[in-house]
């Protein structure tokens, strides 16, 4: 059973979920604010008022959501770091047919554990200024865009906000980048975020366990269609403490009287550093002991990467036309968008029912819906 980041999928999505609906929140208020003696010719002026106590709203919603985010993060985490402890006992057990139990015993404090869950905590609230500072701007915009058009009549106004609040519906909270350069919706940047925490905190506590055990050496999985920033580091053998590196005899793991010939290509912290274990990365590695150890088998699917790539578009289609519908600000743009957030199912489910892919609906939400 090898470590690697796909051990910590899924422990995104309370997190991931927590931030959609605070999406959806802010986005239904918007427009329930707007509603507000949209009939009205005193409504633009109404409307000023109406944004300070959104804004109240607001900075509330994201206090609680701050609380939420530490727990869950620190839930996340902690989870994944159990399991890529679970991962090097599992392979040590089945490696040296020693008994799980004797492979457990005391460990070093979670020290780094903590520092994941504080470093994702904060790149994930750090998100909270620009969120508030976007829909903000987003209502303020649609008041911008109507105020000069009191002259219309109530229905022609009623239109005219909703396509302005549609506009910044579609695209939700967007412009977050990353350490890369790389721009993110939000709530794909919170999962981007939590899941490279994870991923280390799987990684990490594998590590500190074969280490514990005092073993060095784990060898990178082979994968078909590799990503080219893991590529050079496929099949290697690597060493955790960086105490040996190169072509050299080691003892066999579990023949006293036995020496095999092993090519260690570096540390995993450097191979890391180099790009191994990206966002999205697939790769694993597991434990090496010489003369024990088998080359690793592929374990890759190009097909199957493909079709989750896909799937993750259509997910993202479908969260958009629930922002719709949070935004409608009557029963007729309600409909609309409930139209489209079902078209945009129906695309999932054609999808899912033609490739390996598969359904995880809680990936389609706004928080509960
Ligand atoms: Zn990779």
């Amino acid at each position: 059973m090898p470590v690697s980041p796909t051990l910590a999928e899924g422990l995104a999505q309370a997190t991931v979920d927590a931030y959609l609906e605070a999406e959806r929140a802010l986005l239904t208020r918007i427009a329930a604010a707007l509603a507000k003696g949209l009939d009205a010719p005193a409504w633009a002026e109404r409307q000023l008022f109406e944004v300070q106590s959104f804004r109240r709203q607001a900075r509330a919603l994201l206090v609680e959501l701050q609380a939420t985010a530490q727990r869950t993060v620190n839930e996340a985490v902690a989870t994944a770091a159990n399991r890529g402890t679970a991962a090097a006992v599992a392979e040590l057990s089945t490696a040296l047919g020693a008994a799980p139990d004797d492979l457990l015993g005391a460990l070093p404090g979670g020290q780094a554990v903590v520092r994941l869950v504080t470093e994702a905590v904060t790149r994930i609230t750090g998100t909270h200024a620009r969120i508030l500072r976007a829909t903000e701007d987003a209502y303020r915009q649609v008041i911008a865009d109507i105020a000069p058009r009191v002259l219309l009549g109530a229905e022609t106004r009623r239109e005219a906000a909703q396509e302005a609040l549609n506009r910044f519906a579609e695209r939700g909270v967007t412009g977050f980048v990353d350490s890369a350069g790389r721009g993110w919706d939000m709530s794909s940047y919170v999962e981007m975020a939590l899941r490279t925490a994870t991923a280390h905190a799987a990684v990490d506590a594998h590590s500190e366990r074969l280490e514990t055990a005092g073993y060095d050496l784990i060898v990178v999985s082979d994968a078909p269609q590799e990503c080219k920033l893991c590529r050079p580091w496929e099949g290697k053998v690597l060493s955790l403490t960086g105490t040996t590196i190169g072509a050299i005899d080691v003892q066999h793991a579990t023949d006293d009287d036995r020496t095999v010939h092993v090519t260690i290509a570096g540390t995993l912290a450097a191979a890391r550093t180099a790009g191994l274990y990206h966002p999205g990365c697939r790769h694993s590695h597991s434990a090496y002991l010489p003369g024990v150890t088998r080359p690793p088998t592929a374990t890759a699917d190009p097909e199957g990467d493909k079709a989750r790539q896909r799937l993750r578009l259509l997910e993202r289609r479908v969260r958009a036309a629930k922002r719709l519908e949070a935004a409608a600000l009557d029963d007729t743009a309600r409909k609309a968008a409930r139209a489209k957030v079902r078209t945009a199912q129906a695309a999932i489910r054609d999808h899912v029912a033609s490739t390996t892919a598969k359904r995880q609906p809680a990936r389609e939400g706004l928080g509960a819906r």
